[in-house]
């Protein structure tokens, strides 16, 4: 972990309410892989810092990119950013992915796909096969297609009204449309009741998962104990033992 004094980049609108802000980073970049996330100052907009995944760092540029939805006060303060602002950012924290896999099917849901984009160019860097799945309500709301699409992916998409790809959610669209073997595992980002029918279908056809949970956060560096959720293995915090876990680890039943 380290503290660091970027500079913002490029701060653009992606799709109605969401931004990508690419700031440089030298040290940061250096330090994170795919899975993390950084606390983002506000400057004193908000109380607490933001927690937002890394959705792509390049180490030889020295850039770090995030991708975030609009909601609040300090997610609004980070898009009013105006190239060459300063922005303050502690990070990496967390854990990060375990990339140890043969090949992989990476499921996003909403504003949960930007950490997966990261992974799919590591794992690419790492010769694996990938596959993506996207969902999201409306066809304008699935993020990144064009960033995939720039690693040669092409992502499946599942809408909930049908505008685009499969109608449905991503389990609809796993279920249906993609080729699943025990070799692969599957690595997932989204809301709580995505990530929990992901599970059961995981459990169902016997392959991995690995989820990355987002959480309320305090501190985000594992003091304040706030962000803990129900595992096998007791309580553990989200910020420091996680974000990315083994599916089976949590105690899907105790939570929300
Ligand atoms: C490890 C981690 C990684 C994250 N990565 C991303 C990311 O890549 N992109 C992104 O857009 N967001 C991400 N988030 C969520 C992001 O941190 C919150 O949306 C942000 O704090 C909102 O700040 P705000 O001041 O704009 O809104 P606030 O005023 O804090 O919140 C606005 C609304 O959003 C809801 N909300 C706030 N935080 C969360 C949360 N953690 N989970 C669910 N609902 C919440 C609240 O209910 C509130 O109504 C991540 C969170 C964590 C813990």
């Amino acid at each position: 972990m380290d503290r660091e004094t970027t500079t913002v980049l490029e701060n653009r609108a992606l799709g109605k309410d969401h931004r990508m802000l690419v700031v440089k980073a030298q040290k940061l970049a250096m330090l994170s892989r795919p899975g993390q996330f950084a606390e983002l100052s506000t400057d004193g907009a908000t109380l607490l810092r933001k927690p937002i995944s890394i959705a792509m760092a390049s180490k030889e540029k020295g850039t770090l990119t995030f991708v975030f939805r609009m909601i609040g006060k300090g997610t609004e303060y980070l898009g009013a950013l105006e190239p060459g602002s300063a922005l303050d950012i502690i990070g990496p924290l967390g854990n990060g992915f375990d990339t140890c896999c043969k090949s992989a099917l990476l499921v996003g849901g909403g504003v949960g796909t930007p950490p997966l984009l990261y992974l799919a160019s590591q794992l690419r860097k790492e010769g694996k096969e990938v596959a993506v799945v996207l969902g999201a309500r409306d066809k304008a709301d699935l993020l990144l297609l064009d960033e995939f699409a720039k690693l040669g992916i092409e992502p499946l998409c599942a809408t909930d009204n049908g505008s685009c790809g499969v109608k449905g959610t991503v389990v609809t669209a796993l279920t249906e449309k993609a080729a699943l073997d025990f070799e692969t595992k599957l690595y997932a980002c989204g809301p709580w009741p995505m990530l929990k029918a992901l599970a059961s279908f995981a459990e169902e056809k016997g392959v991995k998962l690995e989820v990355l949970l987002e959480a309320y956060m305090g501190c985000g560096m594992g003091i304040c104990v706030g962000c803990t959720v129900p595992t096998t293995e007791g309580m553990k915090r989200v910020c420091k033992e996680g974000p990315a876990f083994n599916a089976k680890e949590i105690l899907w039943n105790k939570i929300r």
